[in-house]
């Protein structure tokens, strides 16, 4: 492999409209800090570059729904994911946002420059023009029926019931979602990016060049490729976003997918004045982390991009992972199916590493995979202490006990001890070999190794009974336990930062590069060690379930609001509607109808007089809770006898999905009687 001088790691930038969860650390964050860690243990020089997207239609979108600006949107989502990947431990160099001064510049900037040498073809299109609002309309601005299902709320750009993809074109009765107007077709004039004119290169480039990357990477490539790829619009009519940078292009801004990517670089003209020798030279290993979704943005188009300005890099890999299902169900945003990181933080303080280490010994590297809280569970509590905190635990007691916290001399050594030392070099190898080779569960479970290492040689050495024979030959297994501890330290520390660094503070070491792992003097005799804490606990039953109701309140939550609603009857006249009385009482006396279940005998006072209703409400209402309630009833309904009572009128009660009945109450308190019209 290349040796390059320095490296530059991007990490997808997270769409400021929402807060971060399991998908987004298991796919991007998580692998992306674990190899930052690891190469700067390693002396290499990195820098590691995230930061908001804060562009873009859904955020205008989710702006007009809640009444409040775009900006207001953005600054709420980029502070809480600011503050919960920095609580993470997540060791980006910088966390920028797209909505930012340096950012606007930047992105005006290479915008002029491929504008300039003419690498933009220009084409006047028709598109959907709100009259009544007087704006262009983004696909996710048009609502009308889907032409393949009949859906009646399918967007511009998709059909969420059957998933096909639309343009505004195909949909039957469009209308504006902004003003709810018919729109009407008018030309508008956009720059785009030929990517056909880069297709034989990217063929050579990614197909013959980079027959490294990922499968699932290369793969994703090849298909987009085969399939020959079409010119792409970089500039849209919307009023959010940087605004294309020449003249005649008022109203028109840059392409979220062209602005987005050039991020990065404004991120690292942010964080350092040499930004231009992580960008441009040749030297600089570049390396994308994303999730699957963003293959085409960051393998095909940003590069074409780059290549078009002609002074940047290209990236070398890009290690996207596919997606992380949670308790096999997508995650996902709208329907609160997530385990969300700022809530994790809160529920499991100080737990940072359990989720870190669940997320990459499940990380779905090669396909999608599922989290589980029994899995997150089971890995804490058979792993992380059962394993790595156990045989912490027992080497720091040991050492304690015997010898005041001392680490002892290294005596004859046996050939199993031998063989343990020389076990340290070899997994500090397989380990980097692996996470050299993005593959980080692998690289995860080989560190793993060096804790079952030190298990089994602490069961098989059997100090504490050797110590009434042999107390010299014990000095020697202490010794060698205790390498293996500090070892640890180095090994573990991409994956579990916040668990060695209380180790390390236990052992009194500071941080060690990662070449000095493998070596057994890492403690010198009569070096001090501490009395241990606890490395990780027990997390128990209740808390899990407690995480697992959660959910399922979010899966009924889902299920009562996709549920079908009753269709609408036949229209009335208006007439006809006015010849029911519908008035507000008060119930005055409620008891039970003997030997029913569901009745209610209910003396009401209407205004008009006071009167018995009938009512099938006793399995929601306790007859004494409603005592006093003010409710809506049908005062001219014909009278009928229920159960040998004469019932004068009815009650109305809204009926939920699941039958449950619900009085209607007016919202303030108002005269009996007065009429509901
Ligand atoms: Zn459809």
């Amino acid at each position: 492999m290349k040796k390059y001088k320095r490296h530059l790691i991007t990490s997808a930038l997270p769409y400021a409209n929402g807060p971060l969860h399991i998908g987004h650390l298991a796919g991007v964050y998580v692998p992306s800090d674990i190899y930052t860690r690891y190469l700067r243990m390693k002396g290499e020089d990195v820098i590691s570059i995230c930061g908001s997207d804060e562009h873009g239609v859904p955020i205008t979108l989710k702006a007009r729904n809640e009444g409040v600006s775009p900006q207001e949107i953005v600054d709420r989502y980029h502070a809480i994911n600011l503050k919960a990947f920095e609580d993470f431990g997540i060791a980006f160099d910088i966390y920028s946002r797209t909505s930012n001064d340096v950012h606007y510049e930047t992105a005006s900037e290479f915008f002029r420059t491929l504008y300039e040498k003419g690498e933009f073809t220009e084409k006047t299109t028709e598109q959907y023009y709100d009259e009544e609002a007087g704006c262009f309309l983004a696909d996710r601005y048009i609502m009308g029926t889907c032409p393949h299902c009949g859906n009646e709320n399918a967007y511009g750009d998709q059909c969420e019931k059957c998933g096909t993809s639309l343009s505004p074109n195909d949909l039957i009765n469009p209308h504006s979602t902004i003003s709810g107007s018919k729109p009407v077709l008018r030309e508008t004039l956009h720059w785009y990016l030929p990517l056909d004119r880069y297709e034989p290169w990217l063929r050579q480039w990614i197909l013959e060049d980079h027959k490294e990357w990922k499968t699932n990477v290369y793969g994703q490539c090849k298909s987009w490729i085969d399939q020959g790829l079409q010119p792409r619009a970089v500039s849209r009519d919307l009023d959010w976003g940087v605004p294309v940078p020449v003249e005649g292009a008022a109203g028109k801004v840059l392409y979220v997918w062209f602005d987005a990517p050039i991020g990065y670089i404004s991120a690292t003209k942010e964080l350092t004045p040499e930004w231009e020798k992580y960008w441009k030279d040749p030297e600089t290993r570049m390396i994308h982390f994303i999730g699957k979704d963003n293959i085409v943005f960051h393998c095909i188009i940003f590069p074409a991009m780059l290549r078009a300005e002609g002074s940047y890099i290209l990236p070398d890999n890009v290690p996207a992972n596919e997606f992380l299902n949670l308790e096999n169900d997508k995650i996902s945003t709208s329907r609160n199916w997530a385990v969300w990181l700022h809530e994790y933080l809160q529920d499991f303080p100080g737990k940072q590493d359990v989720l870190r280490y669940t997320l990459c010994s499940n990380a779905p590297e090669t396909k999608d995979n599922d989290f589980t809280w029994k899995d997150f569970q089971a890995r804490n509590n058979n792993e992380l202490v059962a394993i790595l905190g156990n045989f912490v635990n027992r080497t720091l007691v040991l050492t304690t006990n015997y010898y005041g916290g001392l680490v002892p001399e290294l005596g004859v050594t046996l050939e199993n001890d031998n063989e343990v030392l020389k076990e340290i070099g070899r997994i500090r190898e397989n380990t980097s070999s692996s996470l050299d080779a993005f593959r980080f569960r692998e690289a995860l479970k080989e560190a793993m190794n060096l804790a079952r290492l030190g298990n089994k040689y602490l069961a098989d050495s059997e100090p504490w009974k050797v110590i009434k024979t042999d107390p010299v030959r014990v000095k020697t297994i202490m010794n060698i336990a205790l390498q293996i501890t500090a070892n640890l330290t180095v090994i573990l520390e991409p994956f579990l930062p916040f668990s060695m660094d209380k180790l390390r503070s236990w052992i009194n070491i500071g941080k060690l590069p990662w070449d000095e792992a493998g070596r057994g003097d890492l403690l010198a005799p009569g070096h001090k060690v501490n009395a241990p804490g606890l490395l990780f606990e027990k997390i128990e039953d209740q808390e899990i379930e407690r995480q697992v109701s959660r959910l399922e309140a979010s899966r009924k939550a889902n299920e009562s609001a996709s549920s079908k609603v009753m269709p609408s009857k036949d229209p009335v006249t208006f007439d006809e509607f006015t010849k029911v009385d519908i008035r507000t009482a008060t119930i005055l006396e409620a008891e039970k109808v003997p030997k029913t279940t569901k009745l209610l005998k209910l003396k009401i006072d209407t205004g008009i007089d006071v009167r018995t209703i009938v009512s099938g409400i006793a399995e929601y209402y306790d007859p004494q809770s409603i005592i006093g309630k003010q409710i809506s009833i049908v005062a001219n309904l014909e009278p009928r006898k229920i159960k040998g009572i004469e019932s004068k009128g009815m009650i109305l009660m809204a009926e939920d999905r699941d039958g449950k009945l619900v009085m209607v109450t007016p919202s303030e308190k108002v005269g009996n009687g007065s009429p509901i019209k």
